[in-house]
């Protein structure tokens, strides 16, 4: 878990919905009652929803046009409190007058830019549906592969794999302009950005590189699960899931971090002797420390730990050791052993398994749906993948409602973790480096309590001090980092 929550810009869309679950996972036989009852309902549902003339179109566009629509009543509703001149009463002593205004016009500028390039995707949405984007890209794909590829590669995988890669692509260059914008010019106008143009492309590359490596063999797998197990695929997906996020945990930081980022074990010294007590202390199986060179992208700092429950790696921007006390480095990794030792992340896993166990239920529901199908031009075909594309649209106001209740359980988690640092006796310096990182990274440091709720995975900083019952006279540290020059960024890091 990230210690900060650090709001650069919107996630980028999942591009492939990657959750799953399956009313047949358990054979238990006190459950064998209600899992018939769930396959008869969800046979039902199947049935309801498989009706010609649905009105899946105008649905879908609905839901999408809708939700951009709620997102940015938000949006304006933070805008105002963005707007307020003075910082809350919790922070009147902690931050400057010109950081407030800082924090408050980069909020801002954020805000604008979540309306703009929501926009642009609401364009790009509708513009796909209206004009049959999917369909012909699929015959597309399948005649390039008919002119060119050997006949071996004519089945739906390849097939699958060849539409899904030049969809990838065709949406990075969609998102191009408001990706560099965000970058080059938000970023940049308040001293984040240490991007250059050619590390950007490289990246890009790289990305693409990556895909093409890694996404034929799990789509591959994916498909080949529900061909071969029929009905059953609920099931074998979310086994296959589950397997494959355990594998990515392990896997990405030797395999993927590597092409992104350098990862170097923290120095002999104080500061490490400090973290490996504090980790031995409470029996936290540290593997290795490190530090990240977050400062090659970003100036946006963070910390986090990741790997497997027996076997943890603790992850230091290089920005972050550069600004901070030892003291309060301690207190912030307090906080994360303090996720650690209350469950949170054991928690998350299984409420991400139960996550996907729910997706492919509700998969299996859509999947031979042929008035879904057809409504976006599939008429005589009906490829899994489209199936599952089509599928992950129909399910987002669900979507929604799972980011709300899962950010609320978020929040709920990150004053926990704060309560325990605390409890281990890091009051001030947790709250001392709480407020050096906002003031920082130019965080957002009161939200209005509508969009906080929808959109924040961390609670905001008055809040935070309020729950450490935080007096500001007890300061440790007032405003030693005014300028924002050094200030450090969580980039492409998913959160633990
Ligand atoms: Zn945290």
């Amino acid at each position: 878990m990230d210690f900060l929550q650090v709001r650069l810009a919107p996630p980028p869309p999942p591009p492939l919905r990657s959750n799953w679950a399956s009313p047949v996972a358990s054979r238990g036989r006190g459950s064998g009652i209600a899992l018939l009852t769930l396959d008869a309902f969800l046979q039902r549902l199947a049935r309801f929803l498989d009706r010609p003339l649905f009105p899946w179109k105008r649905l879908i566009l609905g839901f999408s046009i809708g939700q951009y629509l709620f997102e940015s009543f938000l949006t304006v509703r933070q805008y105002r409190v963005l707007q307020q001149p003075k910082p809350p009463a919790v922070l009147a002593k902690e931050v400057s007058q010109e950081t407030f205004d800082k924090s408050q016009a980069y909020g801002r500028a954020k805000a604008r830019f979540e309306i703009v390039s929501g926009l642009w995707a609401q364009v790009q949405n509708v513009a796909f549906i209206q004009l049959d984007v999917l369909p012909k890209m699929w015959s597309w794909t399948g005649d390039l592969l008919f002119k060119w590829a050997p006949a071996r590669f004519s089945g739906e995988i390849s097939h699958s794999i060849l539409f899904v890669f030049s969809f990838i692509v065709l949406q990075q260059v969609l998102n191009l302009p408001t990706r560099a914008y965000n970058t080059f010019v938000l970023e940049e106008k308040f001293g984040f950005n240490k991007q250059t143009p050619p590390l950007f492309v490289t990246d890009m590359i790289k990305t693409t590189l990556l895909t093409a490596v890694f996404m034929p063999p799990v789509l591959a797998a994916f498909l080949k699960i529900i061909q071969k197990t029929g009905t059953q695929f609920v099931f074998y997906l979310w086994i296959f899931a589950a397997g494959l996020q355990l594998f990515t945990t392990t896997a990405y930081p030797i395999f993927i971090q590597p092409f992104f980022n350098k990862l170097s074990p923290l120095e002999d010294g104080e500061r490490k002797t400090k973290v490996e007590e504090l980790a031995a202390g409470h029996k936290f199986p540290l593997q290795e420390l490190f530090i990240i060179d977050g400062s090659k992208r970003s100036a946006h700092s963070n910390a986090y730990f990741y790997g497997l429950p027996w076997k943890k790696h603790i992850v230091i921007y290089d920005t972050l050791i550069e600004k901070t006390e030892t003291q309060e480095i301690i207190a912030i990794l307090a906080h994360e052993l303090g996720h650690w030792k209350l469950g949170h992340t054991t928690r998350l896993f299984g409420i991400s398994q139960a996550h996907l166990l729910y997706v492919f239920s509700l998969f299996s529901v859509f999947i031979n749906n042929r008035s879904l199908y057809s409504a976006f031009g599939f008429h005589t075909t009906h490829p899994i993948i489209i199936g599952f594309i089509l599928f992950s649209d129909a399910l987002s106001p669900m979507d929604t409602v799972i980011k709300l209740l899962l950010n609320i359980l978020s929040r709920k988690f990150e004053f926990e973790a704060d309560d325990f640092a605390n409890g281990l006796g890091y009051r001030a310096e947790l709250a001392a480096s709480l407020i050096k990182l906002h003031a920082q990274n130019l965080s957002t440091m009161d939200a209005d309590w509508m969009y906080a709720s929808y959109h924040f995975s961390h609670p905001h900083l008055s809040e935070r001090l309020k729950a450490l019952d935080w007096k500001p006279k007890e300061a440790l540290t007032s405003e030693k980092d005014k300028d924002t020059d050094s200030a450090v960024k969580a980039s492409g890091r998913e959160e633990l």
